[in-house]
């Protein structure tokens, strides 16, 4: 896996999904000072992948945009990832996408939309995020590199498969599949959920079969902590961490283990390699049982849609060598 910059843009956030775990009241965005900071420390260690996280990152548009206007002509940056709920893109950031070549974006739904509207409920006086995305169908279904990430919370495992084939149906072929870590899943969520991997495995296979245009990013990412990022963390108070686990309101009080600096006193590669060794199995010691076993098992689902995948990919990419 490349090295990656993780900037935590913002915290704050004009939705409160029902599943999201980052706290957000009371936290500073980074400045468009620090995140240059950010990309310094992340560039004299030799770049790799940057990706702008929140919270929601378009709420700080000015930041996001200075740090693309780098990150696009950075020979040491490889690609940027951008992860949007959807609400803050309009046509000119879509023409953005289109024109820089490395920037990846990600657009998190549910599916269905009542089920979008069920788990994502908007801030007082924020349209309808389902509504503004579908008003933008036809130039994101245009852009290019647009991946659709589709949280899977335990309520809606039952439908995962109906929320994939609606999301198909809108026209994206390009996704990841996020299943709700640290949350309580009850076993017969955890059979539903199963079962819904199985099937859209089927669709890719079938797809993958007859050349279909379908992608499927979690074939080509790992972490060592299930659902959090490790690599250069970079929190929205310019706190530099080996892995987001602190996003979560829950863990906050583990921030202060897994510091490894500040963008005032950046950490050297030692540092942080030595913080995230330090970050392995903290989870384990502050999680409850019975979210950490629901969290290791959706886990090991996901691993066994990947598994099954695999094979079907690998034909499928030596059929177009
Ligand atoms: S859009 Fe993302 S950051 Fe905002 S509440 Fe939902 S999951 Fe959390």
């Amino acid at each position: 896996m490349r090295p990656q910059l993780i900037l935590t843009v913002t915290r704050a956030c004009d939705l409160r999904c029902s599943y999201c775990p980052t706290a957000k009241d009371g936290w500073p965005s980074l400045s468009i000072d620090q995140a240059h900071r950010a990309l310094d420390v992340f560039i004299a260690q030799d770049g790799g992948d940057v990706k702008l996280f929140g919270g929601e990152p378009l709420l700080v548009p000015d930041v996001v945009r200075s740090v693309l206007d780098r990150t696009s002509s950075e020979p040491s940056i490889e690609r940027t990832y951008l992860s949007t709920n959807g609400l803050g893109l309009d046509t000119t950031w879509l023409e953005r996408v289109r024109v820089d070549r490395k920037l990846i974006l990600t657009l998190s739904m549910d599916g269905r939309p009542a089920d979008h509207r069920r788990f994502r409920k908007a801030l007082e006086g924020v349209p309808d995020a389902y509504d503004h995305i579908v008003s933008l169908l036809p130039e994101l279904l245009r852009t290019p590199r647009v991946v659709v990430t589709m949280a899977i919370p335990p309520a809606s495992a039952r439908h995962a498969l109906e929320n994939f084939n609606h999301l198909r149906a809108l026209g994206f072929h390009r996704f990841n599949l996020l299943p709700g870590y640290y949350l309580p899943w009850r076993d017969e969520q955890l059979a539903d959920l199963d079962g819904a991997f199985a099937d859209i495995a089927t669709v890719f296979e079938e797809a993958w079969k007859t050349n279909g245009s379908l992608y499927l990013r979690n074939l080509f990412t790992w972490a060592p902590t299930p659902f959090f990022n490790a690599g250069l963390i970079v929190d929205a108070d310019g706190s530099i961490h080996p892995s987001n686990v602190g996003l979560s309101g829950k863990l906050d009080h583990l921030r202060e283990e897994t510091r490894a600096g500040t963008l005032d006193s950046p950490p050297s590669a030692e540092d942080l390699a030595a913080a995230a060794e330090r970050t392995n199995g903290l989870l384990d010691r502050e999680l409850a049982p019975h979210v950490l076993a629901s969290t290791h098992a959706v886990d090991a689902a996901l691993t066994r849609l990947v598994e099954r995948l695999m094979p079907a990919y690998l034909r499928k990419r030596r059929r177009h060598a």
